[in-house]
C-alpha cells in the first residue's frame, strides 16, 4: 500500500483495519465467486424424532475460497446483504439445494424435503415469490417439499407486506419455519400473523437443556405452545444423546444437531440416506 494511504489509515486499530480489508476483498470476489461455483451447499440431516429417519436437510452456504480455504457464512451472509448481493447468492443457494432435493426424489427418497434459509431484506424484495416459483418449476419440485426459514426477529418485525409475501409463499404450498426461535425477546402475537408450520428452537436453549433447569422449561413450553397451535417443532443444535433424548420426553418432532449428523456434502448425505434405508 502506498505510504500516504497508510498515514491516512495510521489512527485505526491494526486488527480493526484488517478486518475491515479482508471484508473489502471477500465482498469484491462474492461476485465472481457464484460464477466461479465458489459457493457450495452443505446439508445438515433433519432427523425426525418418532422414526430416527432423515426427513430433510436444512441448506447451509459454504464459500470454497481459492486463497481463504473454507469461508464460513457468518463471514459473507451479512456482507452480502448489506451490499444488495444476497439476492443473487440465495438464487443460487436455492437453485443448488431444489435441484438436489430433485436428485434426491428421482433416487427413491420422495419424502425428502429441503430447508433454504431467507433473509429478511429478501423479504422486501418484489422478485422473491417468482425466484422460489420458478426455481421449483425448474426442477420440478413440489412446493410443499421446501422450507423457508425466516428468523424470529424477522418474523416479529414483519410489516404488512411482508405478512402478504408469506401469506402467498404459504398459500402456493411452500412451507415456512421460524428459526432461532427464543432469542427475539419477543411477545407471542407475532405466531398469530405469520403462516408458519414450524418453529425451529435456538441452539443456545437446545444446548443448555442438560444443565439450565430454565432452558429445559423455556424448550419444554415452546414445545407444548406450537404444538397447541398446530405447528411442528425442530431443536437445533442437538449435540449429545442426553439432550436427544430429553427432546424425545418433550415430544419434540424434529431434530438437527451434531450429535444426528453435521453439516455435509451432497454425497455424503445420499449415502447416508441409503445406508439407513437398508438397516
Ligand atoms: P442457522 O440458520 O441458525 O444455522 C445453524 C448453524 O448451526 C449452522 O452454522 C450449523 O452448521 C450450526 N450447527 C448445526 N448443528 C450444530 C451443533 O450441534 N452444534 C453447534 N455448535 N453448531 C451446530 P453455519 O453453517 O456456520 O451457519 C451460520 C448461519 O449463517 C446460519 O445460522 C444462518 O443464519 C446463516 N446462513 C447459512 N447459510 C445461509 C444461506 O444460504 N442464506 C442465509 N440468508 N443465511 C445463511
Ligand atoms: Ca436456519
Ligand atoms: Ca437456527
Ligand atoms: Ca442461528
Amino acid at each position: 500500500r502506498a505510504a500516504s494511504e497508510g498515514r491516512r489509515w495510521m489512527t485505526y486499530d491494526p486488527a480493526e483495519l484488517e478486518d475491515a480489508e479482508w471484508k473489502m476483498s471477500l465482498l469484491a470476489r462474492l461476485d465472481q465467486a457464484v460464477e466461479r461455483d465458489e459457493i457450495w451447499v452443505a446439508y445438515q440431516p433433519k432427523i425426525e424424532m418418532a422414526t430416527g429417519r432423515i426427513i430433510g436437510a436444512e441448506a447451509l452456504a459454504r464459500w470454497r475460497h481459492p486463497d481463504k480455504g473454507e469461508v464460513p457464512p457468518s463471514q459473507f451472509i451479512p456482507a452480502a446483504e448489506r451490499s444488495g448481493r444476497i439476492e443473487n447468492l440465495t438464487a443460487h443457494i436455492l437453485d443448488s439445494a431444489v435441484a438436489a432435493t430433485a436428485s434426491i426424489h428421482r433416487a427413491g427418497h420422495g419424502d425428502f424435503s429441503i430447508a433454504v434459509n431467507l433473509s429478511a431484506r429478501l423479504l422486501d424484495s418484489p422478485g422473491l415469490l417468482r425466484m422460489v416459483h420458478e426455481t421449483l418449476a425448474r426442477h420440478r419440485l413440489a412446493p410443499h417439499h421446501l422450507i423457508l426459514e425466516i428468523t424470529e426477529t424477522t418474523a416479529m418485525a414483519s410489516q404488512d407486506g411482508i405478512v402478504e409475501t408469506l401469506e402467498a409463499l404459504s398459500a402456493s404450498g411452500v412451507r415456512l419455519s421460524i428459526d432461532d426461535y427464543g432469542t427475539g425477546f419477543s411477545t407471542l402475537d407475532y405466531l398469530k400473523r405469520i403462516p408458519a408450520d414450524e418453529i425451529k428452537i435456538d441452539r443456545s436453549f437446545v444446548s443448555m437443556l442438560e444443565k439450565s433447569q430454565s432452558d429445559r422449561i423455556m424448550v419444554h413450553s415452546t414445545i407444548q405452545l406450537a404444538h397447541s397451535l398446530g405447528r411442528k417443532t425442530v431443536a437445533e443444535g442437538v449435540e449429545n444423546a442426553v439432550v436427544l433424548n430429553e427432546l424425545r420426553l418433550m415430544q419434540c418432532d424434529y431434530v438437527q444437531g451434531y450429535h444426528t449428523g453435521k453439516p455435509m456434502e451432497l454425497s455424503a448425505l445420499v449415502k447416508q440416506l441409503s445406508k439407513k434405508e437398508t438397516e
